[in-house]
């Protein structure tokens, strides 16, 4: 067995990816290895921009690169088109998971996590600004499609105490969404159905 220190200090990272053991992680490793200037080469350039560049806004909680222009943040600044609705989710996986199935048109709110979850906790829960956009920008309808766990419906239920003064109208997805269902994992009939079917509160 591989002894070296430089390896065991990289399996034990790669082996905390989601989906990875630390048999899977030394199958990757020794590719990386195998496959220096094809492989390990672009991937820790890609690593190290992404390190460099990539952060997330602190507005509307998606990821964003220090690389455009003015530091701005096209999800939330930036946006030729002007919609009158905006989906509020846990996390950014939430978002790229509607976005493929086409059935919003919009802007998304990522808040980084729940109320009462341990997701993000070092993240600051981006509440106050989702307040403010809904003012701001117009905001007819706000979606809040948290996931249907305790933590997520608590959070759904929090974000329509702060927002009911504020003229707004706030649906949640339908239920049916199966029990501890996470919006990232749902197929696209399941979120079809539970984007169509959704109910003010
Ligand atoms: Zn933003």
């Amino acid at each position: 067995m591989m002894e070296l220190k430089e390896i065991e200090d990289l399996i034990k990272a790669i082996s905390k990816f989601p989906g990875l053991g630390p048999k899977s992680a030394k199958r990757i490793i020794l590719k990386l290895i195998n496959n220096k200037d094809e492989i390990m080469k672009p991937t820790i350039n890609a690593l190290v921009n992404v390190f460099k560049n990539i952060s997330r806004c602190n507005y509307c909680g998606t990821l964003k690169s220090s690389k455009d222009d003015c530091n701005g943040c096209t999800n939330c600044e930036n946006l030729k088109k002007k919609y009158s609705k905006i989906c509020v989710v846990e996390n950014i996986a939430d978002q790229w998971n509607i976005e493929n199935t086409n059935i919003f048109n919009g802007y998304f709110h990522i808040l980084g996590g729940t109320i009462s979850g341990s997701v993000g906790k070092s993240q600051k829960l981006l509440i106050d600004s989702l307040v403010e956009r809904v003012k701001k920008q117009n905001i007819e309808e706000v979606i809040v499609a948290t996931s249907a766990t305790v933590e997520g419906q608590t959070t759904a239920y929090y974000i329509e105490e702060t927002l009911k003064n504020s003229n707004v109208k706030i649906s949640k997805l339908a239920q049916g969404l199966p029990v501890g269902g996470e919006i990232e994992a749902l197929d696209d009939g399941t979120l079809f159905s539970a984007f169509k079917n959704r109910t003010q509160f």
